[in-house]
């Protein structure tokens, strides 16, 4: 069957979409408010390129924000969900795929000794928010400014790229007493985090972080601050939530707390999970996962919540990343793009900084370290859209803000990583004439 709008340029597509859905766009950063213009559509993705619906190819490095640690439409994916499609879409009931994955996921997550899969990392962080204060029977969490949770009501404050594209950090529609029962902290600062304790010892369920924020570009703990914050939930009796839906996979096999040796009690994740699939999963603790409907008071749900051809495809994924161990890789591909950007921005007298780990770097125009979303703010917008916009029209995709992170995939070639490091020189040389 073919779509009526198979054949149509990006611009007509925008133009129907417009009408139909609000903003033309179904998650809000795709729409190039930030960067300014409008959105292109894709109409397929091979590998390390997205051919847009004007027939231009782009090395792409939003990977679908993060999933496509494979590149795009990987053989051993895409065939493991076809073989899923042929026994059936869903079932309603268990199935072994389920199982799999949840053997995976265990063995290759520290923190987790039993997981609960979902269908996207918004409804991971919501679970485990929920089950942390069912479990110490307290309300107040506490979330770091900056740090994208997902589109959950108490977690919409101070949330990084998304509402800052909108220039909206709150969302209208959450009641101010759920957001009452968030208190915001500066990441990386540990006074901070010790006067909320003394403030309120016995009332915070939970501290949850991205413990590499890489929703507000890319920021790294100083040293010891991700244990500092485990210490101090063991000492209050609080529940520690990695949210590595981002960094799970992506910076090592078992995300942050492998890289870094610091065990969360609950991590949500989502993304490479689900090997381009819609899924998320949150797990832990087993004496604390086993509060979960229908052993204990905890509920928690979903009708397509470990779906067959999603639990296929993102067994699939980390199949390949097991076997092929690409990390390594990965790493150098990143240290070699942030080494030639910050060579070129120092030749050319730019404020550059390129935090990078593994295959995640960000670009912010500013002088001095980012450590916070304070910091992360001075950035030049109008610098890093210079820098965007030429990279579009030479065949380079960044992501659409200037407060994302950029992500490079196994099928990003040494070629597609030259080529990149030139556009983005010349793209810099641009903000200077
Ligand atoms: C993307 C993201 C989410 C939300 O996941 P969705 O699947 O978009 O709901 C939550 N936390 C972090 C750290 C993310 O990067």
């Amino acid at each position: 069957m073919a779509l009526s709008t198979e054949y149509l340029t990006s611009a007509e597509l925008f133009e129907r979409a417009l009408e139909l859905i609000p903003g033309g766009v179904n998650s809000p950063v795709r729409a190039f408010r930030s960067v300014g213009g409008a959105p292109f559509f894709t109409r397929s993705a091979q590998a390390s390129r997205l051919t847009t619906a004007d027939g231009q190819e782009l090395i792409d490095y939003v990977c679908t924000w993060g999933p496509a640690i494979h590149g795009h439409n990987r053989l051993e994916v895409r065939e493991a969900i076809a073989q899923a499609l042929n026994r059936g879409t869903s079932f309603g009931t268990p199935n072994p795929y389920e199982v799999a994955m949840a053997e995976r996921v265990v063995e290759l997550v520290p923190s987790v000794e039993k997981v609960r899969m979902v269908n996207s990392g918004t409804e991971a962080t919501m679970s485990a928010i929920r089950l942390a204060r069912g479990y110490t029977k307290r309300n107040k969490i506490i979330k770091f400014a900056g740090c994208y949770h997902g589109h959950v009501d108490s977690l919409l404050v101070a949330a990084g790229s998304g509402a800052l594209t909108l220039g909206t950090p709150d969302s209208a529609g959450v009641p101010p007493s759920f957001a009452a029962e968030t208190i915001v902290l500066p990441y990386n600062d540990v006074a901070a985090l010790e006067a909320a304790f003394a403030e309120h010892p016995d009332e915070i369920a939970a501290i949850i972080v991205e413990p590499y924020p890489a929703n507000c570009g890319l920021i790294l703990p100083l040293p010891g601050y991700l244990q500092k914050l485990r210490d101090v939930c063991t000492q209050h009796g609080t529940v520690l939530i990695f949210d590595e839906v981002m960094t799970g996979f992506r910076v090592a096999l078992g995300g942050v707390q492998e890289r870094e040796g610091v065990t969360p009690d609950l991590t949500a994740l989502g993304k490479i999970i689900g090997g381009g699939l819609p899924v998320g999963a949150f797990g832990g603790k087993a004496e604390i996962m086993d509060l979960l409907a229908p052993l204990g008071p905890v509920y928690q749900a979903g009708t397509l919540s470990g779906n067959p051809l999603a639990m296929a495809a993102g067994v699939a994924a980390l199949d390949l990343l097991i076997t092929e161990d690409p990390y390594t890789r990965l790493e150098a591909a990143g240290a070699q793009i942030r080494d030639a950007l910050e060579g070129v921005a120092k030749e050319l007298g730019l404020p550059l900084q390129v935090p990078q780990v593994g295959s995640m770097f960000a670009l912010f125009f500013t002088e001095a370290p980012v450590t916070q979303f304070e910091s992360a703010l001075t950035s030049d917008k109008s610098m890093f859209n210079t820098v965007f916009h030429y990279a579009l029209e030479n065949g380079v995709y960044l992501p659409p803000s200037a407060y994302e992170t950029c992500f490079i995939s196994t099928a990003h070639t040494n070629s597609d990583i030259e080529q990149t490091i030139e556009v983005l020189c010349h793209g810099m040389k641009e903000i200077t004439r």
